[in-house]
């Protein structure tokens, strides 16, 4: 796996599972875990994501009131905290700050997502999983339709627009 840019924003709007994050989170060394963390918080700031969000940021990660970053979150004053989680440096509480920083950014920039983008946006982060244009259909292959598209992941690119031909009913 490569950019941990594209690797957090994916895990954040669910486009890739999160088991498979926590894995490529356990593989990165301590160096790396704090860069992955300081880039997380970063993103959930970018994101505007405010103390409110830590209650069901706390929820959404499975972890209980009581675990250190989950204290933390719910101190106010989220740009600093979320700076303190960053950088826990026992193994076991980095985990548990990368799942919360995960669910933090993940409800943030969903609110972005639903208040601002929606008309489609300039976010290269919200057109991660869009594919490229799939090449046009062979002539004469009998009107079979194409593949479905993937549910879910079309909310921030522009509709797809079918041209008046493959509208139009062929004619024998
Ligand atoms: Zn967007």
């Amino acid at each position: 796996m490569a950019d941990p840019y594209i690797i957090l924003n994916e895990l954040a709007q669910e486009l890739r599972p999160m088991p498979q994050g926590i894995e490529w989170f356990e593989g990165l060394s301590a160096e790396e875990q704090s860069h992955a963390l300081r880039l997380l918080s970063h993103f959930c700031i970018q994101a505007r994501a405010t103390a409110e969000d830590g209650p069901e940021s706390i929820r959404r990660a499975g972890l209980r009131a009581t675990h250190t970053p989950a204290v933390l979150i719910s101190q106010g004053q989220l740009d600093q905290q979320l700076g303190k989680i960053a950088s826990l440096a026992p193994h076991d509480e980095r985990l548990k700050s990368f799942r919360l920083l995960i669910a933090v950014l993940a409800v943030a920039d969903g609110r972005r997502r639903e208040r601002f983008c929606s008309d489609g946006c300039g976010h290269a982060w919200h057109r991660l999983a869009v594919p490229p244009p799939p090449p046009p259909p062979p002539p004469a292959a009998g009107g079979a339709p194409g593949p479905p598209r993937p549910p879910g992941r079309w909310r921030c690119a522009a509709p797809l627009r079918l041209s008046r031909q493959q509208v139009r009913p062929r004619r024998p």
